[in-house]
């Protein structure tokens, strides 16, 4: 349902995009009168003109309800009646993201808890790509922590609804540092394009950064330009884990960084993987959870 930014009030910064800034807001609406009834939101404000904005109302709006992923509790028109929203209140994810996380930690993630991100992420994945949505910006500043372990997909700006099957999705939206081989170059790798094992590639450099604790394509401290992402993603050696790592780690991420597109992993694939296994789901949600009521002590609940 529409709603108008003055029904928001402002509570606090959560985090800051491109697109804009996002606050943690409280709704004020007629059926609750008093602070304590107004439901807390995570309001995320876009600059005028941000062309992201309507593709974010218009993938959430047909995605919000899927498992994993974050939901959209209503759009603000702009004033000025422009086609982009001025904003959007979703679900505040009281965890924040997982690169929050990782920096108030102050220290790489365990496999468990990887797990438990790995996992979810997966699950959120299916219902997207069976919506035909395509995230194309996965990372670990777009991936949400809820209570208790939980993890869900946000950040839709890069998002794109596939009308035919092979709509490209080569164009250089989202953050080219989480970007897969075939988006670079997508005529060398033509012969087997699958739009959606863009999304598996990003996530597997996503978990494979909160295992190692930093970004895993280029020398720590790099300052990541475009033309060293680019060299790095399309003429190197995929990154893996260190050879301390389980076996099971291990495989999934070479699994999820497999050059080829068409010889990586599908999201389905990944859900019947051993490090994903079922069986271990609640016992790696725990842990996840111990992680941030952990950082929570250490640096607070913000992301900034
Ligand atoms: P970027 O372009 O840098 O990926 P963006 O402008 O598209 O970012 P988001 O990724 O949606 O914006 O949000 C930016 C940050 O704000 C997130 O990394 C997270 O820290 C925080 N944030 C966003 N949505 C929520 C939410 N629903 N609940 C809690 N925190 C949130
Ligand atoms: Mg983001």
């Amino acid at each position: 349902s529409d709603a108008r930014l003055s029904d928001f009030e402002r509570i606090s910064v959560l985090g800051h995009g491109n697109g804009g800034t996002v606050y943690k807001a409280r709704h004020r609406r007629p059926g609750c009168p008093t602070a304590q009834t107004q439901p807390l939101v995570a309001l995320k404000l876009f600059a005028v003109g941000d062309l992201s904005a309507a593709r974010e109302a218009e993938i959430l709006r047909i995605a919000s309800d899927a498992p994993h992923v974050v939901r959209l509790h209503a759009v603000v028109p702009s004033a000025v009646g422009a086609e982009e929203p001025a904003a959007l209140a979703l679900e505040l994810m009281p965890g924040g993201s997982l690169a929050g996380l990782l920096r108030r930690l102050g220290r790489p993630m365990g496999e468990r808890p990887i797990a438990a991100v790995a996992r979810q992420a997966l699950l959120g994945l299916a219902a997207l790509h069976a919506l035909r949505v395509v995230h194309r910006d996965l990372k670990p500043s777009n991936l949400l922590l809820g209570g208790d372990g939980e993890v869900k997909i946000a950040d839709f700006g890069a998002g794109k609804v596939l009308r035919r099957r092979l709509d490209p999705c080569a164009s250089y939206v989202g953050t080219a540092a989480y970007m897969s081989p075939e988006r670079f170059d997508p005529e060398a790798y033509s012969g087997d394009y699958d739009p959606y094992a863009a999304d598996v590639w990003s996530l597997g450099v996503a978990i494979l950064e909160l295992y190692l604790g930093h970004f895993p394509l280029l020398p720590v401290g790099e300052r990541p330009d475009w033309a060293a992402l680019m060299c790095a993603i399309c003429f190197g050696e995929a990154p893996e884990p260190p050879a301390a790592a389980s076996e099971d780690f291990r495989d999934f991420v070479a699994r999820c960084l497999e050059k080829k597109a068409g010889r990586r992993a599908s999201v389905a694939e990944l859900l019947e993987h051993p490090f994903v296994a079922e069986r271990d789901a609640a016992d790696a949600r725990r842990s996840l959870a111990a992680l941030v009521a952990e950082a929570e002590q250490s640096g607070g609940a913000g992301d900034l």
